[in-house]
């Protein structure tokens, strides 16, 4: 088998519209796509040219003679695919849709909130249609990137590496950002209806769901998504009180998050001082007891929510200890729901574990009755088959859920966390992409295909001339200088890429990819160091515009992220 998709398979289907034989399922439009743990190529039909690798932003792709024996699992994962789903009945070619050309020439201005995956996929499909004069992203933290900064584990640099196609995007001729700008505080929604054609919200979920036992407030019970902040250097959690005197801390919930943060808990420090993860939480896990962390799923190993990429990639670690701790039955061959991500539960329970390592233990039918403690977590009680018992630990993590805040101004549906909407469209001129759409799920390159829908939507009103609104006031000039003066520690790409290539210099001198600023005055402090002018937008206009501007635009983009790869 020529290539092989590997673990940081993050489904934005790039490697399906580079590949020259359609060999890569399941493709968007076909069953599958968009649920699928990952992405595969076709053995039989590929033909080595690399075309996939080259598009793939986190480096999954790999040719098979290069493959780590911790990689070797994907070959048979990727060829297994092929024997449940021949597609027998797909296209010989992948086909490229034709570029969509609006009725009306514009231009048209587009607000995008939030910095994070969808909301730069999102300006990156808006960019392709030269009606779009410009995209202006929003976000209220000095740096992009969201869940990609701040939610990607710090051992999954690959996954990182997205941010090559995300610095591609803000060289897009009409992008142009608006860091450190809380829309909702420093400029409302209404400032934004007036001064653009369209509005669209890609500001995530916030927040995380709760268990609602006894004990879940106390000191040492945390929520995932807050240690996942704290030890990525998020600024609101830099901080963050994490008690790591117990031996024992436990997870509750089966999803990839709970792996993410397991995992951290047990790793090897000495090599995660070679990532980017905040030196603060570094320093804190080296001072840690914990030895055991243990992984509740409520149910059974079938119906685990983390994928099978992320369990080959948790069997490889050589420095834990991974131990299965599941009823016999539910692991037996021929258990309901059995198929790879059993199999590999098998053969990780039928291990000896290594005396004196780190222990990460997934245990299954497993629930939480209540956090123990008086004034700080001194155990969880749980419950197995109507049998309740206590385990002793410091740190209770729940890792069930992120869930969507209310966004001022827009409405909320408070089953789902999210924005109601029909496609991306909350009503004409506004809309939403990413988890605020659709609920925390998928992968960073679920929201590729996801902002194409939301993408349509807005072009489809602007296309229909949006009927009943006013046409927005002002220019791409008078923009800036509104959100100069609400705002006026706004940042802009000349700021951001400042502090970048500062975070990237102090990480370099220490042999990691970058060392994060975690405080907010000194990222803005770096980041207007040396400044010469306000945001600016590179003209679209001035660079050729049209469709001559699209073909450099994605030449270009090619470039970047070619350049990227002769230099790793
Ligand atoms: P998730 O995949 O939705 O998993 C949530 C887990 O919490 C499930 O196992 C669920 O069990 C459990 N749960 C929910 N309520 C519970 C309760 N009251 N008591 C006990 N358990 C409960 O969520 P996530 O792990 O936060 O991940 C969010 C998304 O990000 C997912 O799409 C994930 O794949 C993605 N992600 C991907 C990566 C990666 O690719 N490396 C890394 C991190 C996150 P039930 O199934 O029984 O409801």
């Amino acid at each position: 088998m020529p290539y092989v998709v590997t673990q940081s398979c993050c489904a934005d289907a790039s490697c399906v519209q580079a590949c020259p034989v359609n060999c890569i399922h399941p493709a968007p439009g076909e069953p599958g796509f968009g649920t699928a743990e990952m992405l595969y190529v076709d053995a039989k039909s590929c033909v080595d040219c690399g075309a996939c690798a080259t598009a793939c932003p986190v480096e999954a792709i790999k040719p098979h003679t290069t493959l780590t024996p911790a990689e070797q699992p994907f070959l048979a994962l990727n060829a297994a695919y092929y024997d449940c789903f021949p597609h027998a009945d797909r296209h010989p070619l992948a086909i490229i849709e034709k570029q969509r050309r609006l009725q009306v020439p514009g231009p048209f201005r587009v607000a995008v909130i939030g910095a994070g995956p969808a909301g730069l996929y999102t300006a990156d499909e808006l960019l392709k249609h030269p009606e779009i004069e410009g995209v202006d992203v929003y976000d209220r933290l000095p740096t992009p990137y969201g869940l990609v900064r701040y939610g990607v584990a710090p051992d999954h640099g690959h996954t990182k590496q997205v941010e090559q196609l995300f610095r591609a995007v803000e060289e897009l001729p009409g992008f142009r950002y608006f860091l450190g700008v809380e829309v909702g505080r420093d400029v409302t929604l209404a400032d934004l209806r007036e001064q653009y054609h369209a509005v669209v919200y890609a500001t995530g979920a916030a927040s995380d769901r709760r268990l609602g036992v006894p004990g879940e407030q106390l000191p040492g019970s945390l929520s995932a998504t807050e240690l996942v902040a704290w030890y990525n250097g998020h600024p609101d959690r830099a901080d963050l009180p994490v008690p790591l005197e117990h031996e024992r801390a436990v997870v509750i919930g089966n999803g990839n998050v709970a792996l993410d943060v397991a995992r951290i808990l047990t790793a090897d420090l000495t090599a995660l001082e070679r990532t980017d993860m905040s030196a603060l939480a570094w320093a804190a896990l080296q001072r840690s007891s914990i030895r055991e962390v243990v992984v509740l799923g409520r149910r059974g190993p079938a119906d685990a929510a983390f994928t099978l990429p992320e369990l080959v990639g948790l069997a490889a670690l050589e420095d834990v200890d991974v131990v299965v701790d599941a009823d016999p039955a539910s692991l037996a061959p021929g258990a309901p729901g059995d198929g790879a991500k059993l199999e590999l539960l098998r053969e990780i329970a039928s291990r000896t574990p290594v005396e004196g390592r780190r222990r990460l233990v997934l245990r299954f039918h497993t629930s939480p009755v209540a956090v123990l403690g008086e004034d700080a977590v001194t155990g969880l009680r749980v419950v197995r088959d109507g049998v309740e018992e206590d385990l002793d630990c410091g740190l209770v993590l729940r890792a069930i859920g992120y869930r969507g805040l209310p966004v001022a101004d827009l409405p909320y549906d408070e089953a789902t966390g999210t924005v109601p909407n029909d496609a991306g469209r909350v009503e004409t001129g506004l809309y939403v992409a990413g988890w605020v759409k659709r609920g925390p799920s998928g992968f960073i390159g679920t929201n590729k295909t996801c902002a194409q829908e939301t993408v349509t939507a807005i072009l489809d009103d602007l296309d229909a001339g949006r009927p009943g609104l006013p046409a927005p006031v002002g220019t791409a000039d008078t923009i800036a200088t509104v959100v100069a003066e609400r705002a006026p520690e706004v940042i802009d790409l000349a700021g951001w890429r400042r502090l970048d290539a500062e975070e990237r210099r102090r990480g370099a001198a220490r042999g990691r990819p970058r060392a994060k600023v975690v405080e907010l005055a000194e990222m803005r402090r770096l980041a207007r160091a040396g400044e010469a002018t306000g945001p600016g937008r590179p003209g679209r206009a001035g660079r050729g515009g049209g469709a001559a501007a699209a073909v450099r635009r994605y030449a270009s983009v090619r470039e970047i992220i070619r350049g990227s790869d002769r230099r790793r």
